[in-house]
């Protein structure tokens, strides 16, 4: 799946002169496919919008016995930490992000995260304001049965 997002984005990768490097072993994850592509998705284009051209975006994925992480690290404007508190809200985007016109609606992150949950897994996201941003995200390779 990731792949797929990854194939997806390559003219655009191109284009921005972005280097793109991944590590993907074939990770299967119990759970929703096309939310889980949603999630994908969204945390690579976020990447991509927010790094400017010539930067790299580094996709990590790792398998232990009953978890998969994910990490989606990109060198672009990075955030504030006033501004990386509110991105799970709906509508928010920072003013850095807002200021080069890259669109958007601030949805994204807000719902990537009800999917995560959904998923019983965790988001992770650090940044240092024109260093870049670390987006982590870890789910349980098979979800818990509810009792
Ligand atoms: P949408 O996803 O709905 O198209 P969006 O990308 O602006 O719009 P979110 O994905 O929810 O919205 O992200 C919220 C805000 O968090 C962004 O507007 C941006 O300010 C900030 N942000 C998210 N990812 C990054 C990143 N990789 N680097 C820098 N800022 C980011
Ligand atoms: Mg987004």
């Amino acid at each position: 799946q990731w792949k797929e997002v990854i194939r997806n984005y390559q003219w655009i990768l191109q284009e921005k002169e972005l280097s793109l490097d991944y590590s993907i072993p074939n990770a299967i994850l119990q759970g929703d496919a096309s939310m889980l592509y949603a999630v994908w998705d969204n945390v690579l284009t976020n990447a991509i919008k927010y790094t400017p051209p010539h930067g790299r975006i580094d996709i990590t994925v790792e398998k232990t016995e009953d978890s998969v992480g994910v990490t989606v690290k990109d060198d672009g404007i990075g955030m504030t930490p006033a501004e990386l508190e509110r991105i799970f809200e709906r509508f928010y985007r920072a003013d850095s992000a807002r200021g080069r016109n890259v669109e958007g609606t601030g949805l994204g992150l807000s719902i990537v995260q009800q999917i995560i949950e959904l998923h019983k897994g965790t988001i992770d996201v650090t940044s240092i304001q024109k260093e870049g941003t670390t987006v982590k995200m870890t789910f349980p390779t098979v979800l818990p049965t509810s009792t």
